[in-house]
């Protein structure tokens, strides 16, 4: 397949508003490609090479850098090209406009094709060590020099990471179910297989090549993370209990970072909750994973805390952060010691365990884990007794935890990747007050502040993520909590993710004055939802003509860097907390 054909795609994509047309489009592309194609189309349209997953190094090339190949490649001055950036503000203009004023010549032009495209930002990507900058300059400029101002414009963004398609995993997967079933109906069997392996193109190689059926057969494999089950929320044991029907085990919640660890003999890697790579930042796990896990494959799940190195005591979340960083890594472990409590055992040595029951996962995980004092069982007690199930919880929170984490031990407690299931139902104490729990909020546009914000942003326009539609919903306009720091820094911050026009995957009545692409997600803490004709989350919904809405809404100063906007909280969980909230009002 040409780039050429990518880059024209690319363009069509970002003319569009309309999501169901992005995927149109996109399932165009992929019938189009050869299946050994197909994984290096995807990733390309995600502006990347790998999963995120892989942990590989990213393309890397710094604006300065690109400005400086663009110049070479076309026989512009440095001083020009700099200029065209000050005037378009955008790598990719200035590549499409440079290129179609270029002064060289080459004598022997050939079309790129993807295969080329791939494998030269692959090899730009792995380029490293003393000299490695020119290195990769030299290879950009070896693409640049056959390619047209339109393939230039995509190139450019692609090897700075500013391509920003703002193609989600979901809407690929839409398009790969249109592509080869001739429906998106066929998306939940493709999205089953991705919440196993997490690998779009695996699972788009599969279906290319062997057909939905054989994606339905698609098991968990050692090395690529599983997605992860997350909880529902609920505010009284008593409710807790009746939900569950009493078959029930409580577990602490910890508060600190999950993992899902995953074991091949001494290969061992660890993946946080975005599934981000992140085995580089805890040596003390893998270790502690080596030595502790006795079998030759596993993948369990826990949660890691930082405990303070002279009491064991545990420490809150902030202050594990310290250990998310790239360098100065050992110093850092010394310094802020981690514990692993382990929660969950998804497979060992050969068998997928993630359709058994807790119980029995839970009995594997005994099996298999060596405890210390910082490599444990997450501890649980199993109860159909509210009270007793209180005091547990009265007890996690004295021993520094958020709360519980309620399981299921029915027999169909099974795993439910990539779900937020009601066979895990979470208890924290701030849901106990009569404020609504805080949520995750994705920042989708903004509108510029007046006095004293005048010059950065007065409010933000934050949306749900509605799963089914793979659409963010808005249901507020947050200004509040923002310190004068926060405020100051927001434009720079979301400049990045400026987009033109609202983003054909955001649902929004109101007009922002900037939209973005969704990407950055913040806790937003309200009084209440309410019943709103101006925001779109569960429209229709309660109320013909009507949204739900939080009403004054604050930012509670934590930005989830450790979510995705996929992540965010879903619209189903706000209309559950609007008839939660209606309950209480009326009991
Ligand atoms: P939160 O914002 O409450 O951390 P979340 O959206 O990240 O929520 P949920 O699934 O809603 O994730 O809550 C469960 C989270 O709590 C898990 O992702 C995990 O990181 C953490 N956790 C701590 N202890 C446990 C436990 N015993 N079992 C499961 N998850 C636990």
């Amino acid at each position: 397949m040409l780039y050429a054909e990518l880059a024209e795609t690319y363009e069509r994509l970002e003319a569009t508003t309309k999501r169901l047309e992005m995927i149109s489009i996109l399932a165009e592309l992929f019938k189009d490609a050869k299946p050994e194609e197909l994984e290096k189309v995807i990733y390309l349209t995600q502006g990347k090479i790998h999963p995120d997953w892989m942990g590989e190094p990213e393309i890397g090339i710094a604006e300065k850098m690109a400005l400086e190949a663009i110049a070479r490649a076309t026989g512009l001055e440095r001083s020009d090209v700099d200029a065209m950036m000050a005037e378009e503000g955008d790598i990719g203009r200035v590549a499409e406009r440079a290129l179609s004023e270029k002064k060289i010549r080459s004598l022997f032009y050939k079309p790129l094709t993807v295969e080329e495209v791939y494998e030269t930002l692959d090899a730009i990507a792995k380029e490293s060590g003393k000299g490695s900058a020119g290195r990769k300059i030299e290879r950009f400029i070896g693409l640049l020099a056959n390619a047209t101002p339109r393939e230039a414009r995509y190139l450019a963004r692609t090897v700075v990471g500013t391509l920003r398609l703002g193609v989600g995993d979901m809407t690929i997967l839409d398009a790969l179910a249109l592509a080869y079933t001739g429906s998106t109906e066929s998306r939940p069997k493709l999205e089953r297989a991705y919440n196993l392996t997490s690998d779009l193109g695996y699972i788009a190689r599969i279906l290319a090549e062997k057909g939905l059926e054989a994606v339905s057969q698609v098991k968990v494999v050692v090395g690529k993370p599983i997605r992860m089950m997350l909880a529902q929320r609920l505010s009284t044991p008593e409710e807790i209990v009746d939900k569950l029907e009493g078959r029930c085990a409580a577990e602490y919640k910890l508060d600190g970072e999950r993992f899902q660890i995953h074991k091949k003999g001494d290969w061992i890697q660890i993946f946080s909750r975005r599934l981000e790579n992140i085995t580089h930042m805890y040596p003390d796990a893998v270790e502690m994973t080596k030595r502790h896990v006795k079998a030759e494959e596993a993948i369990i799940e826990g949660e890691a805390v930082a405990i303070d190195p002279e009491t064991g005591e545990l420490q809150p979340f902030q202050v594990l952060m310290h250990r998310r960083r790239k360098y100065g890594i050992e110093e850092m472990m010394e310094k802020y010691p981690i514990a692993v409590y382990l929660f969950d055992c998804l497979y060992v040595d050969g068998e997928d365990l993630t359709l058994k029951p807790y119980l029995e996962r839970r009995r594997r995980l005994e099996e298999i884990v060596e405890e210390t004092d910082r490599f444990k069982l997450v501890k649980a007690l199993r109860t159909s007794d509210p009270r007793e199930m209180e005091r547990f919880f009265e007890e996690a929170i004295a021993e520094g935890c958020e709360g519980l984490v309620v399981k299921s031990t029915s027999d169909e407690s099974i795993y439910r990747a990539g779900a937020r299931s009601w066979l895990w139902v979470k208890l924290k104490r701030s849901y106990q007050s009569k404020m609504v729990e805080p949520v995750d909020l994705v920042i989708v546009g903004a509108f510029y502040g007046r006095g004293k914000r005048a010059g950065t942003y007065g409010a933000l326009l934050a949306a749900a993520y509605d799963h089914e539609a793979d659409m963010f919903r808005t249901v507020c306009k947050v200004g509040s909590g923002f310190t004068d720091k926060d405020l100051a820094e927001l434009p720079e911050k979301l400049k990045e993710y400026q987009i033109e026009h609202k983003h054909p995957r955001v649902d929004a009545l109101l007009e922002a004055d900037v939209w973005f692409e969704p990407a950055v997600v913040i806790e937003v803490i309200g009084d209440e939802i309410t019943l709103s004709p101006t925001h779109t989350c569960a429209f229709n919904v309660i109320r013909e003509g009507s949204g739900l809405a939080i009403r004054f809404p604050r930012f509670t100063g934590r930005w989830r860097t450790d979510k995705g906007p996929e992540d965010a909280t879903r619209v189903k969980e706000i209309i559950d907390m609007y008839r939660a909230q209606l309950k209480a009002i009326t009991k």
